[in-house]
């Protein structure tokens, strides 16, 4: 099935769902009414804490240990 070894894979990343800019390291949280996780860059992440409700949920790493 077409799944070969694609070589040593780069750090992937995610865009962040406040500024839509792919980021290595994003922030998990919820907003309450919670419906659902988003991800947050680091210079979204103090914004998005300052909102009622915010909430914590780990943190996404697209590097591979
Ligand atoms: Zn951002």
């Amino acid at each position: 099935m077409g799944s070969a070894a694609a070589g040593r894979q780069a750090v992937k990343t995610k865009p962040c769902d406040c500024c839509a800019q792919p980021v290595t390291v994003a922030y998990r949280f919820q907003l309450a009414p919670a419906k659902g996780w988003r991800f947050a860059c680091p210079a979204c992440l103090p914004a998005e804490q300052a909102k009622p409700g915010y909430r914590y949920g780990g943190t996404w790493k697209g590097s591979r240990h």
